[in-house]
């Protein structure tokens, strides 16, 4: 959405607090339990008899569970080993939640783990830089790891997380810019207008902490939004996005299943199973899940 833009950015500052605090991506530190062998003078606890298994002569193993094959896990110039648990979570479903025009999401809905993106990868600080969800900022922050590995290294996100209430000011603060633009415009036609680049309140993912908006044209007065698509960092996001668990959520050719104009800043984490097979068939969001009903 059009959120990235300077006056709505600016308009964004007059508007309530972001929720959370300031908690940074959490490091795997749980050490594994040390297990000392026991030495010649210990004495090993014995079950009681009447607990041992009867001998029954059947296999005292399970039949092995039939696994689905390991995903390989991409190569990448920097060590991201230790995101590889927010690049491909082990709930692999458990992040395809779709909201759109006709998915809403209940205007209280708040994720409840919300962390700010480093610093480093944010264009607004203190409480305006961007928030996502803990395992999607693990992910945001992997991937730009390893576009800045690649030499591109202003690409930065400039909003994540939106609130309804700021989805909300912002939306009818856009019709309001397109009737003063356009006097003769009714709101009706004002409203139309504005919903190819702006959700209506409860309707935009940004609410789910889920997604990033992110470019490098911030700040930029000779380049508008749209010319990040002509940059070559948008060509390494577009083709490795899903190694890190994203997709480009509103492709060009799918606006009349998205309901949005091509958005070449605008990236969703589903995680890497999902974002891999995402990315290879072609597919939008809204047309893979309805795939993935079917079988
Ligand atoms: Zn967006």
């Amino acid at each position: 959405m059009k959120a990235c833009l300077n006056t709505a950015a600016a308009l964004l500052a007059l508007l309530l607090l972001f929720s959370g605090c300031a908690v940074h991506i959490p490091a795997d530190t749980t050490d594994p339990p040390v297990i000392v062998p026991p030495g010649p003078g210990d004495t090993l606890p014995v079950p009681a008899t009447d607990t041992l298994p009867a001998e029954t002569g059947a296999p005292e193993t399970d039949p092995p569970e039939t696994e689905p094959p390991a995903e390989p896990i991409p190569t990448f110039k920097a060590d991201l080993s230790a995101y590889e648990i927010y690049m491909a979570p082990a709930d692999r479903d458990g992040y395809l939640l779709l909201v759109n025009k006709t998915h809403p999401i209940a205007a209280d809905s708040v994720p409840a783990d919300l962390v700010y993106v480093p610093q480093e990868y944010a264009v607004y600080s203190g409480e305006w830089r961007a928030q996502m969800t803990s395992v999607a900022a693990g992910a945001y922050t992997a991937m730009m790891t390893e576009l800045c590995a690649n030499g591109y290294t202003d690409v930065k996100s400039t909003l994540a997380y939106r609130s309804y209430a700021t989805q909300s000011y912002l939306y009818n603060n856009y019709i309001a810019e397109e009737m003063a633009k356009n006097p003769a415009l009714s709101k009706e036609e004002a409203r139309a207008i504005v919903e190819t680049y702006s959700a209506p309140p409860g309707t935009s993912e940004h609410q789910t902490g889920l997604c990033t908006d992110m470019h490098n044209v911030y700040n930029r007065t000779d380049l508008e939004l749209e010319d990040f698509e002509k940059t070559d960092a948008y060509l390494w996001l577009r083709d490795n996005c899903w190694k890190f668990g994203f997709i480009l959520r509103f492709p060009r050719g799918k606006e009349a299943i998205t309901g949005y104009q091509f958005e070449c800043w605008h990236f969703r984490f589903v995680g890497r199973y999902h974002a891999k097979r995402i990315y290879e068939s072609g597919l939008c969001l809204e047309e893979y899940l309805e795939q993935l009903d079917k079988n």
